[in-house]
């Protein structure tokens, strides 16, 4: 077995998709009569500031031998990867051997990738020791996805599929012909276990990108017959050709659990925490919080684009107890998802006159609450119980907002009751 691993060959500007390249070093392996086992798409730290989108690294696992799969995959990388942009940094890297079988310190460098940063200079090291062949192009720092991309088979357990369907090359960059009413009546037919097709309440079809690559739809689900089917449901312009993925994306893998006080910049985290600042609008629509634990503080945040997932987080009040989920960057926490794990239901309000039954006013500093017609007064805020719009349990950004790599509420797992979107 041979596994290649490849990176970096896109350009937001100018299109390409690294799992179009994939797939056509699939093909190409293919016509060269080799068989192609699986090919893996492992979306790592969303945190990376190069990425060009979903930070996407890809595998191929195929009984070619390794020279004639280097030679295949080196082709396909300059005929087709976009080097002359300067953020695109094109990176190969070929291991021999069974996928399964990288040593330990290949997995544990994409078990690494995925969720911290990494440089190139230890990729090249470690590619050097393991024996593999690697080129890079414009810099190359590609490698780095394509070495955690050959580790990532040993490295996790838990898989989920794609199906892409690629679009025919004169028609790149021209608007999507995609029927959204068969989208709609083939996602209904696939859910639960195929998910993040559509969005529901808004009516997008989150399957079908609006970049100006390859990418005609893609369809995410658990296993791959039922990737397949709502596929197959889909009416639309031409499909060129299309491959299944196996992948990390709605798997949670950039996750780790962390307090508080010991998080660290450009890593994705699980933190447990009390509402120390509610919830507060601010310009642009995006809704900060914040949370704290002993002494600690972090600052949490819900952007704009995670829509009616603000109600959600603005319905939280000082004094919740909840789990939050989401990458930190710049001391803030980037809410994907969170759980409430228990409700502050009391709160205090001016007393109310007990004559009259309308609200006292202060009488000034520490002289407590009056009612100025009745006379009657009050030493304290009464303590009530408060209604609330939320219940224990997990909530979602929508689909629209939702990273890669994270995981849908609908696939289950968590530990408390789900809400999903
Ligand atoms: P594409 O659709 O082309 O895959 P992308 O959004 O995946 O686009 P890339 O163009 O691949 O982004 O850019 C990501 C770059 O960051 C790659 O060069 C990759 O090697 C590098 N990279 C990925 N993960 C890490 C990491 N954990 N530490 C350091 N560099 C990383």
């Amino acid at each position: 077995m041979t596994v290649v691993g490849l990176d970096d060959t896109d350009s937001r500007a100018r299109g390409m998709c690294t799992t179009y390249l994939t797939s056509v070093i699939g093909d190409a392996l293919v016509a060269e009569g080799a068989t192609v086992e699986k090919r893996l798409l492992v979306r790592l730290n969303p945190a990376i500031e190069h990425k060009t989108r979903g930070n996407a690294a890809l595998a191929v696992h195929t009984d070619c031998d390794p020279e004639a799969a280097f030679e295949v995959a080196r082709e396909a990388i300059e005929d087709l990867s976009v080097t002359d942009d300067p953020d695109t940094q094109p990176g190969l890297v070929v291991a021999p051997g069974d996928p399964g079988s990288v040593p330990d310190s290949v997995a544990e460098f994409a078990r690494r990738a995925v969720r911290d940063r990494l440089s190139l200079a230890e990729t090249l090291a470690l590619a050097d020791t393991a024996n593999y062949v690697q080129e890079g192009w414009s810099g190359g720092r590609g490698r780095i996805g394509a070495l955690a991309a050959v580790g990532a088979g040993r490295a996790f357990s838990e898989w989920t599929h794609e199906l892409i369907a690629y679009r025919e090359r004169e028609r790149w960059g021209s608007p999507r012909e995609v029927d959204p009413d068969s989208v709609f009546e083939a996602a209904e037919s696939g859910y639960p276990g195929v998910w993040d097709t559509v969005d529901q309440v808004t009516g997008d079809a989150v399957c079908v990108p609006h970049t100006p690559g390859p990418v005609l739809y893609g369809i995410r689900g658990d296993n791959p017959d039922a990737v397949r089917r709502v596929a197959g449901g889909i009416e639309s312009e031409p499909v060129a050709s299309s491959a299944l993925f196996t992948t990390n994306q709605g798997t949670d893998a950039h996750l780790r659990d962390g307090t508080v006080g010991s998080v660290r910049e450009r890593r994705a985290y699980r933190v447990n925490g009390k509402v120390s600042r509610a919830p507060e609008t601010r310009r642009g629509g995006h809704v900060f919080l914040e949370i704290g634990e002993g002494g600690d503080r972090l600052g949490c945040v819900a952007f704009e684009p995670t829509k009616r997932f603000r109600d959600r987080v603005r319905a939280l009040r000082a004094g919740d107890r909840i789990t939050v989920c989401g990458e930190v960057s710049e001391g803030t926490l980037k809410l994907e998802k969170f759980a409430v794990r228990k409700l502050n239901r009391t709160g205090d309000r001016n007393p109310r006159c007990p004559d009259c039954g309308r609200t006292m006013e202060s009488a000034g500093r520490e002289q407590g609450y009056r009612c100025r017609d009745c006379k009657t007064s009050a030493a304290e805020k009464e303590r009530i119980e408060i209604e609330r719009d939320l219940e224990i349990g997990w909530y979602e950004v929508p689909p629209t907002a939702r990273r890669h790599v994270a995981k849908p509420l609908i696939r289950g797992g968590f530990d408390g009751p789900t809400h999903p979107e």
